[in-house]
């Protein structure tokens, strides 16, 4: 087992549970209006841990707001100047990624890490295949990998200094795959698991699942994120299902929906993409199906806990495989959303 660091008010490691990432989509000179409510939700939907990118000082007051109105540990990500990882623990972040390798000299990541251990901040470890030291051994790309993150450890260990997580990422699932491996039969410390670059949704799910749930069943991997070039709510989705349908996180909601098909008389496709969100926020452990015609739709409205059919001109909705409500197709999403907040 792993040893267990605290990041925030979670722990990763240990007999903790295997928690889900994202890194927020804008700078913190730019965030939305409604930011509370987008980090409420994803938090909702299954997000443990938020890293931010952190490349200016000059948006200290930023990445306090963020901390202070975020529901979930913030990570802080820093690259190339050690000064703006001192600032970020200023601003009360729960933990920050450095890569040591493109700080510079030794000694300014040490500055890093004995404020870290001062202020009780986790540190990631993030390595990238394409950011290591030269390779002067002739090592493969896993051994470089996991050798230079047990010598950054050590760095750390020097300093008294044990609250570090270590990341291990290439595009390369393969190379992934081999580095975490090799990591995980030389050291305890817990592992973020991803594969980096991966693509658009569907190319980041096939290429990180094959990897994840590989190191997972082994036993390796104490926090994840799929990185997506897309929605971060698509990235929480991908590691929640993940971790569910591993039978290591539980239940929640369930989203049954046909991929709809010529005989559709309701489009089960925008219909999906507007309530997904929704849906998987609600801390409800529920299924809810989407169907799009009266083939398919009756039938696995009946195995459902709550269910929407379009059937002809008209939507109907189901609660516990009867029909409870028909209503029409525009009213569809907030009658949906009502019955399930009402849904015991
Ligand atoms: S439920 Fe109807 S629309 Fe959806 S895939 Fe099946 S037959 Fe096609």
């Amino acid at each position: 087992m792993t040893r267990k660091v605290k990041v925030g008010d979670i722990y990763v490691g240990g007999d903790a549970p295997v928690s889900v990432q994202t890194m927020y989509d804008r700078p913190l000179s730019a965030i939305e209006e409604n930011f509370d409510v987008r980090m409420a939700k994803l938090k909702s939907m299954g997000c443990d841990i938020i890293r931010f990118s952190y490349p200016d000082i000059k948006e200290h007051d930023q990445l306090s707001y963020v901390v202070k109105h975020t529901p979930m540990p913030v990570v802080a990500d820093i690259h190339f100047d050690y000064k703006n990882a001192l600032d970020c623990i200023d601003c009360k972040v729960a933990a920050l990624r450095i890569n040591p390798g493109n700080i510079g000299d030794r000694w300014k990541t040490e500055e890093v890490i004995r404020k870290c251990k001062d202020h009780d901040v986790a540190v990631r470890i993030g390595l990238n295949s394409g950011s290591l030291p030269k390779n002067t051994s002739g090592a493969d790309m896993a051994t470089l990998m996991s050798d230079t993150a047990l010598e950054y450890i050590s760095w750390f260990e020097n300093l008294g200094f044990y609250n570090t997580v270590v990341s291990l990422k290439a595009s390369d699932p393969d190379a992934a795959y081999l580095a975490y491996t090799k990591f995980a039969s030389q050291s305890d410390y817990p592992l973020h698991l991803g594969v980096t670059e991966a693509g658009g949704a569907v190319t980041s799910c096939v290429r990180s699942t094959i990897i994840l749930s590989k190191l997972l069943e082994k036993k390796i991997g104490d926090t994840l994120r799929y990185s997506i070039t897309g929605a971060i709510e698509d990235e929480v989705i991908a590691g929640t299902e993940l971790l569910k349908s591993m039978g290591l996180r539980k239940k929640g909601a369930r989203i049954v929906a046909c991929p709809m098909c010529g005989r559709k008389s309701f489009n089960s496709q925008e219909f999906l993409a507007e309530v997904q969100n929704d849906i998987l926020s609600c801390n409800k452990d529920i299924c809810v199906a989407i169907m799009g015609c009266q083939v398919n739709g009756p039938g696995e409205a009946k195995g459902a806990d709550i269910a929407v059919a379009g059937i002809g001109k008209k939507v109907y909705i189901y609660k516990n495989g009867e029909i409870y409500k028909e209503v029409a197709s525009e009213e569809a999403r907030e009658q949906l959303l009502k019955v399930i907040s009402e849904y015991e």
